[in-house]
């Protein structure tokens, strides 16, 4: 008997493992692209604390989203 599921073991990855090393799902994302462009824009505005706003906005999207 091969028990390859073993369900209740999610290892806690809680810590930064960049966006790309996960397998992105429900791509392309139109959400995605508008928040990597206003990150880059408010970014070259010199807006520094809006772009990390956008930061934030885009990791939690992705977990919301994307995560595998
Ligand atoms: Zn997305």
């Amino acid at each position: 008997m091969i028990d390859q599921a073993n369900p209740g073991t999610e290892t806690g990855t809680n810590t930064a493992a960049t966006e790309e090393d996960r397998r992105p799902i429900n791509l392309p994302c139109p959400d995605c692209t508008h928040l990597r462009v206003s990150r880059h824009t408010a970014w070259l505005a010199g807006e520094h604390t809006k772009a990390t706003d956008y930061t934030v906005l885009l990791r939690s999207h992705w977990r919301s989203v994307h995560r595998a």
